[in-house]
């Protein structure tokens, strides 16, 4: 995206909701789509006297990603009370982290038209989800509200980068990689739908080059990768024509309108002090030790990106190749698996990318779960390599192997598909077809060698595809042309 004379500033805070069994101060579960109201406790429902015990997987997960973020791990980190009033929200504050998160100062790399770029990252937090209000039809012409406390207390991480994204692009990408982070360490979903990955995103313009930053708006809930670049980018057009005209930008919360494709500003932006942030008396500082964090270090796996840069230099492949292959922790260990019975890598990268995703993706199949395993992948191009099959038939009867399970070589022998490399064989279906196509070979001997191609695909229609397709070409040329 290009905003002439103008640049976007970005700076994005990704609410992820973790994958622990329990809520983040009590017991209950975290289960989604439960019977409304289920799943609560006098904790979660914020009632006078009951106390909020800190659930240390949380703490876990926070230190996980912060490792895997390049974050500072705080010693020391201090729960603090974010006050206000909402009916979704019991207490009256959310217990969140303020001054003293548990992890800071991290980044993340991304890749922006092949060129590195390094987000930076203020903080990963730890905080409670508020409820759920449950309206007929839409808040606007719903004559009644219905409040769910399931929500209410289940573990979310807070991830808040620098100002460092410039546009719509890069804020799309930074947002894959993250959640591609987030399933590697296997401490979120992702899932956008329900809402178990969510965005908002501070946006300004500025003069290129200028080092002020200018006012900035926040967008709420950006809540899919398609919406985030559209929206972000309506944005910034909005803020620069706004001020070409000589207006100002004003500080305040905007929504995204989908259908119409516009955003509308939905309430002045709150200060921090609007808060009356305070540390929360019920809770003790956490502290955590070197033991601690070592512990949490041995369970967090090479990320994404280390794996990409990894893929390219021991494997020699491309940077789209990788990017496709470790992006999903799953398909880099197939990947991984079917090398290590058939070592030629970008042969494996293609079929991976090619036909067996396209099957994966068409069932919503999850590789590791793939009814071609690496073993029966690396025996088919083995047949391919032995001659034994033709890639064609290869592809052909993936779908097949895929959808029975059965090993490539039986298939093959089960259904006659061996190629045929017996000159004879293929020299005589080349004469009958020559004997029957006079007119054909005439043309072609008078210099139309482009008939090559209606000769070549006769002979396969006759061999059903199995001539070893080298072969054929050569013997094809020499008895069209009289040898
Ligand atoms: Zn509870």
């Amino acid at each position: 995206m290009d905003y002439g004379d103008y640049e976007g500033v970005m700076g994005l805070e990704v609410h992820a909701h973790l994958l622990a069994d329990s809520k983040i101060f009590c017991g209950c579960s975290t289960a989604f789509g439960a019977e409304p109201n289920s799943h609560t406790c006098p904790t979660c429902m914020g009632l006078p006297g009951a106390l909020p015990v800190l659930n240390k997987k949380v703490v876990d997960f926070a230190i996980r990603l912060g490792l895997a973020l390049h974050c500072g791990i705080s010693r020391k980190s201090i729960f603090a009370r974010k006050n206000y009033y909402y009916p979704d929200l019991p207490k009256g504050y959310q217990i969140s982290q303020y001054e003293e998160p548990i992890c800071t100062n991290g980044y993340l790399d991304i890749y922006s038209d092949g060129e590195k770029k390094r987000i930076r990252i203020n903080r990963v937090h730890m905080e409670e989800d508020a409820g759920k209000l449950v309206h007929e039809n839409t808040i606007e012409n719903s004559s009644y509200s219905m409040v769910d406390y399931n929500r209410s207390s289940t573990p979310l991480l807070e991830i808040v980068t620098e100002p460092d994204i410039a546009t719509p692009e890069e804020a799309a990408t930074y947002l894959k990689m993250l959640r591609d982070i987030l399933l590697y360490l296997e401490i979120c979903d992702g899932n956008m739908e329900e809402g178990s990955f969510r965005c908002d995103a501070n946006v300004s313009v500025r003069k290129k080059g200028a080092d002020v930053l200018g006012t900035r708006t926040e967008m709420k809930n950006l809540n899919s990768f398609r919406h985030v670049e559209r929206s972000l980018d309506y944005e910034i057009q909005r803020q620069i024509e706004l001020i070409k005209k000589g207006g100002k930008v004003v500080q305040e919360t905007r929504l995204f309108n989908v259908d119409e494709g516009v955003t509308y500003s939905m309430r002045g932006k709150e200060e921090a002090h609007d808060y009356r942030y305070f540390p929360e008396p019920d809770l003790l500082p956490l502290i955590v030790d070197d033991a601690w964090i070592e512990e949490v270090r041995k369970t967090v796996p090479e990320m994404p990106v280390e794996k990409m840069e990894r893929f390219i230099t021991e494997y020699g492949l491309p940077r789209y190749d990788v990017e496709i292959l470790a992006s999903d922790k799953e398909l880099a260990s197939y990947f991984e698996e079917t090398i290590k019975l058939f070592p030629e890598a970008k042969t494996v990268s293609n079929w991976i990318m090619t036909e067996l995703l396209r099957e994966l993706k068409d069932g919503n199949v999850s590789p590791k779960d793939s009814p071609v395993p690496p073993a029966n992948l690396a025996e088919l191009l083995v047949l391919i390599q032995d001659g034994t099959i033709s890639s064609k038939i290869a592809k052909d009867i993936f779908p097949e192997i895929y959808k029975t399970g059965v090993a490539p070589k039986k298939l093959v022998a089960d259904n006659g598909l061996v190629q045929i490399s017996d000159e004879s064989a293929i020299i005589k279906t080349i004469d009958e077809v020559m004997a029957r196509s006079p007119k054909e070979l005439a043309d072609f001997r008078a210099g139309k060698e482009k008939l090559l191609g209606f000769f070549v695909g006769q002979v396969m229609k006759e061999t059903k595809g199995k001539a070893n397709p080298k072969l054929l070409n050569d013997l094809l040329l020499k008895r069209l042309k009289g040898a």
